[in-house]
């Protein structure tokens, strides 16, 4: 059992939901790893997953990883390390493992130790093996082998993983690319294999449910020629869902026949291979209610006002990134400006999130003048954007490029930074741009780069990983984000909840997107669609909300330049409607509570549903506290199209037959009543705008007294028989107003009160739904509706109108 039973989800048996403002300070679950020897072997357990380490050689023997009680993820075969006819697992090697350093989160074990050959005319090799094992599920080993006679190696010196487990698609980055634009795609079929002939980094195979990546510092050190296998993938089996698998990485590639490759006695070959999976930890349940706003502001405006912050509050988002804001702990000047800011940013009910590039660092920090001062730059020196970033709209950020290994003492300064700013300010998360395995650092020598080429994925991770522990320690509910763009590279993902990918340009199909992008659920991480800001390509906010909500919600973020473009003239392509679109969706899942929500993909639920007319797709959101639904039903054409929904196995998605359904229109504000066995009857001929969705909600209705039905978060709500009066709770980012719909309300003869004064409330007759505005606090509005009132209290009759979106895309 590996779920975490936490507030939020132990509310769900009385009806009671905790406002997203708290869920967001959860602290995350237990991120640990334990170490256990048995007669077994050595077993190093994380939070979803087990290794097994065979001590006699230091071979990982067995991996197992869970999602929630199902196994995703199997070694088929002890991970090996293969020359020629040795082999890491091989039971006749002997050798010794002993405990390096053991940690709550991290073990490193060292095994000293002879590669002994299947028959007995060649020599045995000794070798070291060290291992360091992460509590994400990271494990780099460190491998050196040192023969004591000249050794000519004919075929070639690899790693192999071989695993079965939840993989539809792979990836393959290259070690000379930062990759974006990797390789990637469907898995061959059954029988088939893959041979990539790129210098390999890292080998990854995935679906939503679980990945799984094989990576090394040293692929194809040496080729015998040009265009041999680097790294293959073979597929034993493959079904779609389900695949075995065993990639491969070469160190050394020899082809038949061709000169072999001479290891004199007394030199070394040392490289260093790692595997790195997915999911790797336990999911926190804020994780789709993760809504980013980000503030880039400029030269003149590098601070928000505090109507700005509101606005970003009441647009939906509920983090607020500034992503300018100066080294972690030294703000920009007016220094003084960031208190004011985190703390206007948490009474909005946001948290707040620090910006720090991967490998770019202010040139005003501490540390950067000091190594300039002392004449050791070059011990820190990167080389991307020209070694130098100075936005023109924003001279403060004098940026300058640092090794992405962070090395020599580097990462060590940045792990201060953040501490210090930690100790200062209660800052929630850190967002780390451009967090990519670039390959561009000519000072291999200084900085210790195994190889003139070389990507710093495996430092990467170590980084990230570093900063995760340390972050976690002083805010236990904290969020790191990192921008990924669209190399989906695991271990470099590993160490990070959100994930922001996309920049506004051109998406893939539907099916590629979810089967790419959806990297990101494997890791029980939530995605984040960036909007674009000065790139000429992008898609409008209309069709992002399609794939947004087609794929887990909660993904679309915004950017001051886009919400205030006269201020800050600097986005391109921002149309008008583009804050109504956020405004309309953001608070549509804010209101159902997508957090507690579970998604049938639409990708994956063709058995459970489907839609009548192609190019026309929905995904069904079940709210495990309330038992009602969400239903976006996207429209990818860009005409205008018919659709309905057909249900085909209601039970699936856990709908009641004998139970009554209120079927209302988010957006259009209708409603319609159908029961469990025929809802399909109510979710039929939908006329959809091109490239856009119709939004659809669904209560559970079995009484005849009124209920809360829409507007707002609904926290609580109860029926008083005796006083035949209702009263619910709700909550809403501070200062919105928004409209309050109750259903059931059979006779004007009603009084609503909010926070115990009367109310405009007034009733659409032909619905039976009573409806008024409401302005949300910094605490919930409790909501009263009083059915039996003194004569003369009756709510004036009134027509619902549409929301806004609906006007607008009607109004031609
Ligand atoms: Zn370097």
């Amino acid at each position: 059992m590996f779920v975490t039973l936490n507030a939020s989800t132990k509310a769900a048996e009385k009806q009671v939901s905790q406002p997203f403002r708290s869920v967001l300070r959860e602290p995350l679950p237990e991120e640990s790893l334990s170490y256990k020897v048995d007669s077994v072997g050595i077993h190093l357990k994380g939070p979803v997953f087990e290794y097994l380490v065979d001590p006699n050689t230091g071979c990982i023997t067995n991996l197992e990883v869970r999602r929630d009680d199902e196994k995703v993820i199997q070694l088929s075969e002890p991970v090996d390390l293969i020359l020629d006819d040795y082999r890491l697992s091989a039971k006749q090697n002997s050798g010794e493992t002993v405990l390096e350093f053991k940690s709550q989160h991290q073990v490193i074990l060292k095994t000293t130790g002879l590669l002994k050959p299947q028959a007995n005319n060649s020599s045995a090799i000794p070798y070291t093996l060290q291992s360091t094992f992460f509590d994400d599920g990271v494990v780099v080993s460190k491998v050196t082998l040192q023969p004591k006679q000249d050794l000519v190696i004919h075929r070639n010196v690899s790693s192999r993983l071989s695993a079965k487990g939840k993989f539809h698609s792979y990836l393959h980055k290259r070690r000379d690319q930062h990759g974006m634009g990797s390789q990637s795609g469907s898995l061959p079929p059954t029988g088939k294999a893959l041979p990539l002939t790129t210098l390999t980094s890292c080998l990854e195979v995935f679906s939503p449910e679980a990945a799984l990546a094989l990576f090394t510092d040293s692929g194809a050190t040496h080729l015998s020629k040009a265009g041999l296998p680097t790294a293959v993938i073979n597929i034993t089996q493959n079904d779609g869902v389900t695949a075995d698998v065993v990639l491969e990485q070469n160190i050394i590639n020899i082809s038949e026949g061709a000169k072999p490759y001479l290891m004199k006695a007394g030199e070394e070959l040392t490289f260093r291979t790692g595997l790195s999976l997915a999911p790797n930890r336990v999911p926190h349940p804020r994780n789709s209610g993760l809504r980013m706003f980000t503030w880039a502001g400029d030269q003149k405006h590098p601070y928000p006002t505090h109507q700005e912050i509101l606005d970003a509050a009441r647009l939906g988002f509920t983090l607020f990134q500034m992503h300018r804001p100066g080294t972690p702990g030294k703000p920009r000047p007016p220094a003084g400006e960031m208190k004011r800011v985190i703390q206007q940013v948490h009474d909005a009910g946001m948290l707040f999130i620090w910006c720090t590039m991967a490998d770019m660092m202010y040139e005003s920090s501490e540390g950067v003048q000091q190594m300039r001062e002392q004449n050791q730059w070059k011990l820190w020196q990167g080389f991307n954007y020209g070694g130098h970033y100075q936005p023109h709209m924003d001279p403060y950020c004098n940026m300058t490029a640092t090794c992405l290994s962070s090395p020599n003492g580097l990462a060590e300064y940045r792990l201060k930074t953040i501490s210090e700013m930690l100790d200062k300010f209660a800052v929630d998360g850190i967002y780390v741009d451009d967090n990519l395995a670039y390959p561009s650092c000519p000072l291999h020598q200084e900085h210790q780069h195994p190889h003139p080429v070389y990507d710093s994925l495996i430092e990467l991770h170590d980084m990230s990983w570093r900063r995760r522990k340390l972050m976690m320690e002083k805010c236990p509910h904290v969020v790191l984000i990192d921008h990924c763009t669209t190399a989906m590279v695991l271990p470099v993902m590993s160490a990070f909840d959100m994930h922001l990918y996309g920049e506004g340009y051109g998406s893939p199909s539907l099916e590629n997107y979810w089967n790419f992008f959806g990297i990101t659920k494997s890791l029980n991480g939530q995605g984040c669609l960036w909007p674009g800001d000065d790139e000429n390509t992008r898609t409008s906010a209309a069709i992002v909300y399609n794939y947004d909500l087609l794929t887990g919600g909660g993904q679309y973020s915004y950017l001051d330049w886009r919400l205030y473009p006269k201020k800050f003239p600097y986005a391109k392509g921002v149309a008008d409607e583009e804050s109504l679109y956020i405004r309309t969706y953001s608070t549509a899942q804010a209101n159902f509570g997508i957090y507690e929500s579970q998604p049938y993909i639409f990708a994956e639920s063709e058995k459970l549903f489907s839609t009548s007319t192609p190019q026309t797709y929905a995904t069904i959101y079940r709210n495990r506290t309330w038992n009602d639904y969400l239903i976006p039903i996207a429209n990818m054409s860009s005409q205008a199209q018919t659709t309905s929904l057909e249900i085909h196995q209601p039970e699936a998605i856990k709908l009641k037959q004998d139970q009554n359904y209120l079927v209302f229109d988010v957006n259009q504000h209708t409603s319609k009543t159908a029961s469990g066995a025929d809802v399909s009857s109510a979710l039929s001929n939908l006329e959809i705008p091109g490239g856009s969705l119709r939004l659809l909600y669904l209560r559970p209705v079995s009484d005849s007294h009124p209920m809360h039905l829409w507007g707002g978060k609904r926290l609580s709500e109860s029926w008083d028989a005796a006083q035949k009066s209702l009263r619910f709770e709700i909550d809403g980012p501070p200062g919105l107003q928004e409209t309050i719909y109750i259903a059931n309300c059979r006779q004007p003869a009603l009084k609503v009160l909010v926070n115990g004064q009367p109310a405009a409330f007034a009733l659409d007759a032909s619905q039976g739904i009573a409806f008024g505005t409401v302005t949300f606090t910094e605490t919930p509005l409790q909501i009263e509706v009083i059915t039996e009132t003194e004569k003369g209290s009756c709510l004036p009759l009134e027509k619902i109108k549409p929301d806004q979106l609906f006007l607008h895309q009607h109004q031609k």
